[in-house]
């Protein structure tokens, strides 16, 4: 978990990290809502398996239960049924970072102060109250945020706000990370920019992601799996392994079709178990 201690560079796949640890592990995840006297299923039967040094990306239509599954991973709400172990001496839910898409700073509070603040509350409570506002620095400058230490929020830009929101996030030191479309409101060239940063953050924190997002080019940039929940409920109806982002073309077409093959109102009844596929087997790790 030493910032930096993978060496390894954002290209670099999962295969070249040294953990692919199983760091959560949800399975038969089912969740559903009162509304009135309606039960209105959410999601259902979804198994995933987030790895440390490793980005899952999730896609999947606008209601699909997506952000619920998020909160329920990062223990916000509970499971129907179903279970989620998090693999670290029973630190639980502690160990689970969550993100979303607006970023949540106080206003009143300069960047360096909203990172310690999450520090303070963080799985390894890295500074006292009021304290060592040196270590706070020396994050900050490790993640390129040097230069925002003390600007107000209302003085970022987007892009700015949402990679300080990210950062609070990481450097509370919690493994797991839960990113609920963090960048979707962004320009396409600041959106680039941030994807760029977050593999490099992702790979050398060796923190086990995952990524909400629409956009189908963002999973293949960053994912190393991705998977896509689609229906009501939401199920896993297909997940692929990016193993070589060269035959991306390819794959885009793929995740496209089996989007629009999952059109929530066509979908109707029980589902195979989702199909996995591998592309460019021959840069693919072993895991599957
Ligand atoms: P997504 O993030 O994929 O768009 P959500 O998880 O936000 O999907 O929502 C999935 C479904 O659950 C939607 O039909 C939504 O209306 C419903 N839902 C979400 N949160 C609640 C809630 N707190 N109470 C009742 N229904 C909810
Ligand atoms: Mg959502």
């Amino acid at each position: 978990m030493a910032p930096g201690a993978s060496g390894v560079t954002e290209a670099g796949p999962a295969a070249a990290t040294a953990a692919v640890v199983p760091a959560l592990r949800l399975v038969g995840g089912t969740k559903s809502y009162d509304r009135g006297h309606r039960r209105i299923p959410v999601f259902a039967d979804v198994d995933l398996e987030l790895r440390l040094g490793e980005i899952v990306a999730l896609l999947g239509p606008s209601g699909s239960g997506k952000s619920t599954l998020l909160r329920t991973l990062a223990g916000l709400e509970p499971l129907d049924r179903g279970s989620i172990a998090v693999d670290h001496a029973g630190r639980g839910a502690h160990l689970v970072g969550i993100a979303f898409q607006e970023p949540s700073l106080l206003p009143w509070l300069t960047v360096a102060e909203n990172v310690a603040l999450g520090l303070r509350f963080g799985a390894n409570r890295r500074i006292a109250p009021g304290r060592d506002a040196g270590t706070v620095a020396a994050l900050l400058e490790e993640l390129g945020l040097a230069d925002l230490a003390d600007a107000r929020p209302s003085q970022l830009s987007g892009g700015q706000a949402q990679r300080v929101n990210v950062a609070r996030v990481v450097l509370t030191g919690r493994p797991i990370l839960l990113l609920d479309e963090p960048f979707a409101a962004l320009d396409p060239a600041t959106r680039a920019d941030l994807q760029g940063w977050l593999a490099r953050l992702v790979r050398a924190h060796g923190l086990a992601t995952l990524l909400v997002t629409h956009d189908v080019d963002e999973a293949i940039a960053l994912g190393d799996r991705i998977v896509l929940l689609a229906g009501r409920p939401g199920r896993i109806r297909h997940r692929w392994i990016v193993g070589n982002r060269a035959a991306a073309g390819t794959l885009r077409r793929e995740i496209l079709a089996a989007y629009r093959a999952d059109d929530p109102s066509a979908a109707a009844g029980p589902v195979a178990a989702a199909p996995v596929t591998a592309v460019a087997p021959a840069s693919l790790d072993s895991s599957s």
